[in-house]
């Protein structure tokens, strides 16, 4: 059930200026084996080439459905989310952000179906800090800060892998390979309904003792929440309290 088109549609991988060939081949490859399909290039300095084909290998389709820009700017035109992905610390104010955060609001944005970009520099020189004042963040892989600049195709592997695991779990799979959820999750009406009956409950059997319920309520909330039960899920666990609620009365001498 993933609205169309998908997420990964709305993500763009950009290339600045890039220098050698074989790395737009590589990041295509790169992008590929972890569902990315849209590759701009803003003017590579040897580009069609036959070193991009080679170490394309099976992302050919990547490569020849490449976009190609002047600019940065006009690649990006139509984003409302542009990420510059930076080798080093600039000193430009620009919010900085981790690769893992970096992909969950790349595809928390791209869900809203806002169009995303991740920019990459050139092997030598990076992205310039006219191009970096486009993005709305940067983002640093935290490498080893004594040789901190990957291979651009390495880079993109890198974020690439980090976009995958952020659409997997939007789509709601646990680990990469696991089925996707057949059912989507509880709606915030069941939710509510859920956590209603289960404050009742632990009032019934007097779980919290003459504490204030309110703690132990918004951990659970938070446990409950953090899992994302679907409404077959909610409805077995209102089950489960249903019959401790019933017990509670027995307990009570009340029957039922
Ligand atoms: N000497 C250049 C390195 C460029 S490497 C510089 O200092 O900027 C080519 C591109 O790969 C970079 O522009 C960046 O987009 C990406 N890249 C390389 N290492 C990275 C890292 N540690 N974090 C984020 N992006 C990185």
């Amino acid at each position: 059930m993933q609205a169309t088109p998908h997420p990964a549609q709305r993500i763009r991988i950009v290339l600045v200026g890039t220098q050698h060939p074989g790395n737009i081949g590589a990041a295509a490859r790169a992008m590929k084996t972890m569902g990315l399909a849209r590759l701009a290039l803003v003017a590579p300095q040897r580009f069609p080439h036959a070193d991009a084909e080679a170490m394309a290998a099976g992302a050919a389709d990547v490569l020849e459905g490449a976009e190609r820009h002047d600019d940065l700017a006009a690649a990006v035109a139509d984003c409302g989310l542009v990420l510059g992905c930076t080798a080093r610390d600039r000193r430009i104010a620009l919010e900085q952000q981790a690769p893992r955060e970096a992909a969950a609001r790349a595809v928390e944005a791209a869900g809203e179906a806002i169009e995303v970009a991740l920019v990459f520099g050139r092997e030598r020189t990076g992205l310039e800090n006219a191009e970096l004042q486009l993005c709305h963040a940067a983002v640093h892989i935290p490498a080893d800060p004594g040789y901190s600049s990957l291979n651009l195709a390495a880079a993109v592997q890198v974020l690439a892998y980090e976009l995958r695991l952020a659409l997997l779990a939007r789509a709601g799979t646990v680990a990469a390979g696991a089925a996707p959820r057949a059912e989507p999750p509880a709606s915030h009406a069941e939710m509510e309904g859920f956590f209603a009956q289960l404050a009742e409950t632990l009032d019934a059997i007097d779980f919290h003792k003459g504490r204030t319920p309110e703690a132990a309520m918004h951990k659970l909330r938070r446990l409950f929440l953090r899992c994302r039960p679907d409404a077959r899920e909610v409805r077995l666990l209102r089950g489960v309290l249903a019959d401790a609620q019933r017990m509670a009365r027995l307990a009570d001498g009340r029957g039922e």
